[in-house]
């Protein structure tokens, strides 16, 4: 077993339980991509079982903290087999769930989503990577599913020097059926892809966000509704699902569109009350604006514009100017769901910003509720960086 040592007073995340050591942490030791090595701290004493990532910034990615576990077939089958069981006593209401959510299942970069009998997977870092036939065996061990694809093209691959990866990891049969899929939540019936969508196919940490805006909806007899950065429009069947007459969806991607007028269909709308507009929102705000559009319910759910903490600045401009747009549109008494899922920008900064654009915009609002992910991508206490997706529910005086 190989050791990595690291300098005086950089053994601080580890003890707190935090799995993550920089490059810049390390006196010395290496080892081989994805090789378990045991950390110590300058003394020689024992930290933690990590996976070591030598083209990373993050070198070390821990495993485990108690020096008696080994990190072996029966480890993943543990960790995988609590992380299914964690997810059935959450009583949620989809055949979508998210089964293992990295850092917080006590498993660095590995992400799995379940999305009826088939699963997808996603290796984001040397350590699972040289566990993955592991890890696929012990998933369809912890669930009965046959089905696992893998979706191992997400960009933080190239900072782990991995190649992109996509296609099936398991499969009962080669006739064993498509990548297109369809899924209920909350008693909506939706399609996606779980090898053409984002991420694993869908975005299942707004799960039960999308049923409290169909219940806003419902309560505030919102009738015009702009969801804004909708991919398939699962926010748009949420505002029909509450009663809305009239829903624009909006995005900049034309197959994310694509969904959205077969959702309509697929849950009995009327498909004149749904229409898709493919453009930058920014853009579209500030184009209503100007036709003097009005809505009574907007929602904001723009994608992760600030990934790391440096580049919360130029991030919260973008946050800001889409914000007050979207208060402005918004008829008096009118709701704006609005969300960062930008790591970088903590709640209390998120709420500023939205502060801010009220301010800019000259449009008081009541803070309804704060929103956050569902809880199948709870974070951990010890992992504050899992905790990226949260929400405002604001209602315009
Ligand atoms: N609310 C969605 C998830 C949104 S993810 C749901 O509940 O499923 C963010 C979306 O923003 C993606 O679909 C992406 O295509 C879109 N997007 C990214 N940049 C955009 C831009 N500048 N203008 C419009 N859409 C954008």
């Amino acid at each position: 077993m190989k050791t990595v040592r690291l300098k005086p007073g950089r053994e601080r995340a580890l003890l707190h339980r935090h799995p993550w050591v920089f490059d810049s942490g390390i006196a010395r030791g290496g080892a081989d991509a994805g090789e378990t090595v045991r950390v110590e701290a300058h003394d020689g004493a024992f930290l933690a079982w990590a996976a070591y990532s030598p083209a990373s910034a993050i070198r070390l990615r821990a495993w485990s903290f108690d020096e008696a576990e080994r990190i072996d077939r029966a480890f993943f089958e543990r960790r995988i087999a609590a992380a299914v069981a964690a997810r059935a006593a959450l009583a949620i209401d989809s055949d979508g769930v998210r089964l293992v959510h990295a850092e917080a299942d006590g498993l660095p970069a590995l992400v799995v989503d379940r999305y009826g009998d088939t699963l997808v997977a996603q290796f984001g870092a040397a350590g699972v990577e040289r566990w993955r036939e592991t890890v696929a065996d012990a998933l369809l061990g912890a669930t009965g599913c046959t089905r696992l694809y893998e979706r191992s093209d997400a960009a933080v691959r190239q900072l782990e020097g991995l190649a992109e990866r996509r296609g099936w990891l398991r499969q009962a049969d080669e006739d064993a059926g498509g990548t297109a899929l369809t899924i209920r939540e909350h008693g909506w019936r939706l399609t996606l892809d779980v090898a053409q969508g984002h991420k694993t196919g869908y975005y299942l940490d707004q799960r039960d966000n999308r049923a409290r805006f169909a219940t806003l909806v419902r309560r505030h007899g919102a009738r015009r509704v702009l969801n804004c950065f909708s991919y398939t429009g699962g926010f748009s069947i949420a505002a029909l699902a509450g009663g809305a007459r009239e829903v624009t969806s909006v995005d900049s991607s034309g197959p994310a569109l694509a969904h959205v007028a077969e959702h309509v269909r697929l849950n009995g709308f009327d498909p004149a009350a749904s229409r898709t507009v493919e453009a930058d929102v920014n853009r579209h705000l500030r184009e209503q604006l100007a036709a003097g559009e009005r809505y009574d319910a907007i929602v904001l759910d723009p994608p992760k514009f600030a990934p790391t903490a440096a580049s919360a600045e130029r991030a919260a401009r973008a946050y800001k100017d889409i914000n007050r747009l979207a208060l402005q549109l918004l008829v008096p008494g009118g709701l704006l769901l609005t969300f960062s899922c930008s790591g970088g920008i903590p709640p209390d900064l998120f709420h500023k910003i939205v502060a801010g654009a009220g301010m800019d915009a000259g449009v008081d609002a009541a803070i309804l509720e704060r929103l956050q992910a569902a809880p199948d991508h709870a974070a951990s206490l010890f992992f504050p960086e899992g905790d990226y997706l949260k929400g405002l529910v604001l209602r315009r005086r």
